[in-house]
């Protein structure tokens, strides 16, 4: 999948749009969904051109994945989400829904989140 520079993530990890920042490092910003699924959901994404968790898990350097994944698991820990527990997710390609394609993880918590995905409504 060809990374688009224009997508919505792009823009936010070039300043060019605002976010509501919670974390940030050397390979990952992190920020508030703007449109929350829970009462805490953040995206988590890293700071190079990757357009999915595929894109990024065969093509990341060593250094970006495990800086991306040590920061995932730091910013849980900041948020206070451990101990009540919480979800990632990623969602990859259609049948996933992905609507950017900048890879970032859902970082979903702050309530009982059962035990699977929900299909949609019909
Ligand atoms: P996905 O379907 O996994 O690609 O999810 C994309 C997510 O990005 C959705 O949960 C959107 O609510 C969220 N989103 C889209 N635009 C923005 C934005 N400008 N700031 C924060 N979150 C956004």
């Amino acid at each position: 999948m060809a990374y688009d520079e224009s997508n919505i993530f792009a823009r936010i990890l070039r300043g060019e749009i605002p976010c509501d920042k919670v974390y940030e490092d050397d390979h990952a910003l992190a920020f508030k969904d703007i449109n929350p699924q829970t009462p805490t959901h953040i995206l988590v994404v890293p700071k190079g051109p990757y357009a999915s968790f595929d894109d990024f898990s065969a093509q990341a350097s060593e250094a970006e994945i495990a800086g991306f994944v040590r920061a995932a698991g730091k910013i849980a820990r900041e948020l206070g989400v451990v101990a009540p527990g919480y979800r990632i997710l990623a969602n990859t390609g259609p049948d996933a829904h992905q609507e950017v394609m900048h890879f970032h993880l859902h970082l979903f918590a702050g309530k009982d989140l059962g035990r699977m995905i929900k299909p949609p409504e019909k």
